[in-house]
């Protein structure tokens, strides 16, 4: 595995410096917490709701926990946070076991959905609050506070209280609130969920710039794959109380282990075919309309059939037949401003979906039009 995005700005420390915009890098950046998860289990009753995760997570890692609603996501965090206790297996941070630790001797940073701030403070209250729990002296606390309020954009609304505020305000300071020790581990739960969409894509680039600046170790709780994607150092899709795939957020999106990661992590075409030659990790496949295309797969598949996962916007698409082509009849086409998204159905009855990103030279196709489709075998990726 490469290097945390933390890590590796800490140690070419140009980017951090230009990052927090500040000479008090020193002050500001922790070098956070290695987490060991060792084959942890919680039941409720009879339900296995974390069915013996191990997951190893490097100092000043970035990990987003992505997976359906009831995959186990939030009580594997909250058996992080200590909220919860472990029926088996062991957590340890920086190599020590904290099962005997209560929550707030852990130190960690948290933020949760619901931002959960002091109605009756004002924005530097609120995010004083933790220093004034830990006895932290005044001037301090009133440097840290006005460094983290800074790096969170919130200078301006240090005076305001929370009901001042918009959801997105709100939200930036419950995370000042969560960093403003410096904690060497931050635990987030969907804290963007309620956020609408531009809000939510503009903090996460916030936070991403955020970790890269504190260098806390971040574990970040998720059912929105395009979040998991644009944050994360590496991503653990969660199904079922398991981790089914563990990886960089492009190995996970090109690469998918299962149907599962590769239905549930961005939008995609799968395929039956047989599996006809094998040279490497490439292969030649036939669907079941004959059509003969190239994949790349891991190398260990054999020969039968097979499952191919086509990105949408992978698929080449042309009004005239070319050697490597299929026909396609269109069933559904929409103009989305950036891209046509356009529904097909090859011979033999395999429905495509296919972005198509050249909408300057290609006018809307009409329902039932005939296109031609082609991949190349990078394109495509053989499921084991
Ligand atoms: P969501 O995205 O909806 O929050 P999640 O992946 O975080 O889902 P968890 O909250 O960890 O899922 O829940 C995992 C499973 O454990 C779910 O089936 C849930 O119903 C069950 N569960 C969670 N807490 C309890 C509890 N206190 N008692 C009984 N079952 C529970």
């Amino acid at each position: 595995m490469g290097e945390p995005t933390a890590l590796r700005a800490k140690r070419g420390n140009d980017s951090v410096v230009q990052a927090s915009q500040s000479d008090h890098f020193s002050e500001r950046g922790v070098i956070g917490s290695s987490i060991a998860v060792r084959e942890a289990e919680k039941q409720y009753g009879s339900f296995r709701a974390v069915d013996r995760i191990s997951l190893d997570i490097e100092p000043g890692e970035f990990i987003t926990l992505l997976g359906p609603s009831g995959s186990g996501k939030t009580t594997l965090l909250n058996l992080l946070a200590g909220f919860q206790s472990l029926d088996g297996g062991e957590i340890l941070v920086d190599g020590k076991p904290v099962h005997n630790v209560p929550t707030h001797k852990r130190g960690f940073g948290m933020v949760f959905q619901s931002y959960a701030l002091f109605p009756n403070m004002t924005v530097t209250q609120n995010v004083a609050f933790p220093m004034r729990m830990a006895g932290v002296d005044r001037e301090t606390t009133e440097r840290r506070v006005a460094e983290t309020l800074e790096i969170m954009r919130l200078s301006d609304h240090a005076r305001k209280s929370p009901s001042e505020m918009s959801g997105g305000q709100q939200q930036r300071v419950a995370i000042a609130r969560a960093i403003v020790m410096r904690p060497k581990v931050v635990l987030m739960d969907e804290p963007l969920s309620a956020l609408d969409r531009r809000l939510r894509e503009s903090i996460q680039i916030e936070i991403r710039d955020l970790h890269q600046t504190i260098g806390s170790t971040i574990l970040f709780v998720t059912h929105d794959q395009g979040e998991a994607l644009t944050m994360s150092d590496r991503i653990a899709v969660l199904d079922a109380g398991k981790i089914v795939q563990i990886g960089r957020p492009l190995e996970i999106y090109r690469h998918p282990t299962n149907r599962f990661v590769a239905s549930f992590v961005g939008e995609s075409n799968l395929i039956d075919a047989e599996i006809m030659q094998k040279r490497g990790t490439t292969m030649t496949l036939k669907n079941r309309a004959g059509y003969v295309f190239n994949a790349e797969s891991r190398d260990a598949i054999d020969v039968g059939r097979a499952t191919v996962l086509v990105r949408p916007e992978r698929i080449l698409v042309s009004n005239e037949p070319t050697a490597t082509s299929a026909p396609v009849r269109v069933t559904s086409a929409i103009f989305l401003g950036e891209i046509l998204r356009i529904e097909a159905q090859m011979e033999g009855g395999d429905a495509l979906l296919i972005r198509c990103t050249d909408t300057a030279s290609r006018p809307l196709p009409a329902v039932g039009d005939r296109l031609h489709v082609s991949w190349g075998a990078e394109d495509c990726w053989v499921l084991s």
